[in-house]
């Protein structure tokens, strides 16, 4: 570790300075989903010459919304993208948990203005196309993206990968922003194991609001913008607002093995609308007409994996971030959130690099920055799938209890 000593602590290092790295590394980001973009523009601020290879031809463009939390605004907004992200964003007023049967309200938590005032930055819901868009424009001009390369394998003794069509390419570092099927990872950790179900799966889907303000009982889920979650054993279904409230974001949460036709690995398969309506028949009534609204629905199989002990290979040339690294359940919304924190962090610790013998350490200070937050994160989220699924029952009732109690104030 004794390259780092010539560098300054951690602590000291300014969020995101702008700081350009006197060595100029090249380097290789596998991926170019939203991890692999911000890890991209990170380092190619820092001043490195960055190629990112991405296996599908274009971006992959999912119609479904994404929340952002002020942890992840913060940084977009250092990034210059305050301006384009008020363009396309929807700011929610605040969360409300529901029961899924009555829509009886067991808690609420107002957000608006005190996130602001606790986080210094605003919570955005945004369709995902338009995030990825967003990022794609911002880091374009600085490097230079490989479509249609598959990487087939990668040589942690000559800092290269193989892509599909045969061609080998060079890096000093190679970061794997890979996802959830990681190649990167077989060669950083040895982990040849396919992802793990979770035994929940993703009904997703984004209708018009138009049709929402002519009901009654609909209208004030849009005009008061406010996250909606209801919450029933086994599932829950989320709603909120995207694109200046003019389409509604739909996730329903439902038991994997209950589908009948297995759910999909890939994030565009199209799924039977009447079947996922079936999986929600008896919720209360606002939850059947907004199922009732969607034309056509994708539906996303959940998959997960155990926190990885190893980031980075031994040689210190290769390194994991995002989904490739710490895939996580949705349950509290923060996957692409912990990848543009590791991407920020690459950025940081790579713009004060003076010369190779420091990419290892680097690397090695990255996961230590990193592992212990998003291994939580990965952890608590699986948590929340126990907690927002369970059965009619005592501890249900417990639940709502306690949120009763402790969102009692926000209340109406
Ligand atoms: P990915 O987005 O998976 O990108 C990986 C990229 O690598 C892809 O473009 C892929 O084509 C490419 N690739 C793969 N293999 C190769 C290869 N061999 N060669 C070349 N390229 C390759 N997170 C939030 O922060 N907020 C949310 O509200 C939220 N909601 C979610 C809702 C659902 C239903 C789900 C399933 C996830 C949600 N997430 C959310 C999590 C978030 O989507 C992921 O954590 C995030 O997209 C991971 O980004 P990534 O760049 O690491 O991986």
């Amino acid at each position: 570790m004794d390259a780092l000593n010539a560098l300054p602590a951690i602590e000291a290092l300014p969020l995101y300075g702008g700081r350009k790295a006197s060595a100029s590394l090249d380097i290789i980001v596998v991926g170019a989903g939203l991890g692999g973009l911000s890890t991209a523009f990170c380092l190619a601020q820092a001043g490195h010459n960055v190629a990112v290879v991405e296996a599908t031809t274009s971006l992959g463009e999912v119609g479904a919304g994404i929340q952002i939390s002020p942890n992840v605004t913060r940084l977009l907004f250092r990034w210059g993208l305050k301006d384009e992200l008020t363009k396309v964003v929807v700011e929610p007023s605040g969360v409300s948990f529901r029961r899924y049967l009555t829509g009886e309200l067991v808690g609420r938590t107002l957000w608006g203005n005190r996130m602001l005032q606790d986080h210094d930055a605003p919570y955005y819901h945004i369709h995902r196309a338009d995030y990825q868009q967003l990022l794609y424009r911002l880091v374009k001009p600085w490097i230079k993206v490989h479509w249609n390369s598959r990487v087939t394998f990668a040589d942690p003794t000559h800092i290269s990968i193989t892509l599909q069509n045969g061609e080998t390419l060079v890096a000093d570092m190679i970061i794997g922003a890979d996802g959830i099927k990681s190649k990167l990872r077989e060669t950083v950790a040895g982990c040849t194991g396919r992802p793990v179900p979770t035994g929940d799966a993703a009904y997703r889907a984004v209708i018009p609001t138009e049709q929402m303000h002519n009901d009654p009982d609909l209208k004030h889920l849009v005009d008061e913008t406010e996250m909606a979650i209801w919450m029933g054993p086994k599932k829950h279904v989320v709603g909120y607002c995207l694109r200046a409230k003019k389409e509604y974001n739909l996730v329903m949460l439902h038991p994997d093995e209950h589908t009948g036709q297995a759910s999909s690995e890939s994030w565009t398969a199209e799924a039977s609308v009447e079947q996922m309506r079936n999986e929600f028949v008896g919720w209360e009534p606002r939850v059947q007409k907004l199922l009732g609204m969607v034309k056509s629905t994708l539906n996303w199989k959940l998959l997960d994996r155990d926190p990885l002990d190893r980031w980075v290979h031994e040689n210190g040339r290769i390194a994991l971030m995002g989904d490739a690294c710490h895939p996580m359940l949705p349950y509290r919304a923060q996957g692409a959130a912990m990848a543009t924190e590791d991407a920020i962090t690459l950025g940081v610790l790579f713009s004060h690099i003076t010369d190779r013998t420091q990419i290892g350490p680097l690397l090695h200070a990255y996961q230590r920055l990193r592992h212990a937050r998003a291994t939580t994160c990965q952890l608590d989220s699986r948590m929340n799938q126990r907690n927002y699924h369970l059965e009619d029952g005592p501890e249900q009732e417990a639940r709502d209890a306690a949120m009763r109690e402790v969102m009692s104030i926000e209340l109406l």
